[in-house]
C-alpha cells in the first residue's frame, strides 16, 4: 500500500516555511498531495489558482507530489486521495491550541487519519503568510521570505 499524506493550507502565498515542511515530509511518503483549501469565507489575497500556479512551479523540480485544491471536509478529502496522514506544522505555542482541536475532531470523524505535525525549520519559526503580505505592501524586502515567483506574484497583485 501505498504511503500517501495531505498536506492542506490556504498558502496565500506560500513561503518557504511551507516548503521546508514539504521538503522534510516528502521522503517519509510515497506522495504528498499539497491541497489549497478552497475557503470561501476566508478572504484570501491569491485565487485558488493563482496559489496552485505558484505552489507548481516551485516544486517543479519535486518528486511524489501533487498540488490541487479542495473543498470541504479535509477528512473527507483524505479518504478520496486514499491518504493516511494529515500533516500541519508547528511554529509557535499559539498554534498548538487550534491544532490540537483540529486533530481530535478529524479523528473523530475519520479515525483511519492521523495528523502528524512538522516542527517548523527554527529559522522559519517566524514566518508566516500574513507577515510576508504585510512586509511586501509596505514595499519591504521579502527575498529571504518566499522564491521569486511569489515575490513576483505579489508585487503585480500589490501594484507595487
Ligand atoms: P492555514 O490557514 O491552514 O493555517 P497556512 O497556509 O497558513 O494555512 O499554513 C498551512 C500549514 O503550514 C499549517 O499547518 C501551518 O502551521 C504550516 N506553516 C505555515 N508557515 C509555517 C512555517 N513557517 N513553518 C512551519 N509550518 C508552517
Amino acid at each position: 500500500m501505498k504511503r500517501i499524506a495531505v498536506y492542506p493550507g490556504s498558502f496565500d502565498p506560500p513561503t518557504y516555511g511551507h516548503i521546508d515542511v514539504i521538503k522534510r515530509a516528502l521522503p517519509l511518503f510515497d506522495k504528498i498531495v499539497v491541497s489549497v483549501l478552497d475557503n470561501p469565507g476566508k478572504h484570501c489575497l491569491f485565487s485558488i489558482p493563482e496559489r496552485i500556479k505558484m505552489l507548481r512551479s516551485i516544486t517543479r523540480n519535486f518528486k511524489n507530489i501533487e498540488i490541487h485544491s479542495f473543498r470541504g471536509l479535509l477528512m473527507e478529502y483524505a479518504r478520496k486521495k486514499n491518504a493516511t496522514a494529515v500533516i500541519r506544522g508547528l511554529r509557535v505555542v499559539s498554534d498548538f491550541e487550534y491544532e490540537f482541536q483540529m486533530a481530535q475532531m478529524n479523528r473523530e470523524l475519520n479515525p483511519h487519519v492521523e495528523t502528524l505535525f512538522m516542527m517548523t525549520g527554527t529559522q522559519y519559526a517566524y514566518l508566516s503568510s500574513s507577515a510576508v503580505k504585510e512586509i511586501a505592501k509596505f514595499k519591504g524586502n521579502i527575498k529571504k521570505f518566499v522564491p521569486s515567483i511569489v515575490e513576483k506574484m505579489l508585487k503585480t497583485k500589490l501594484k507595487i
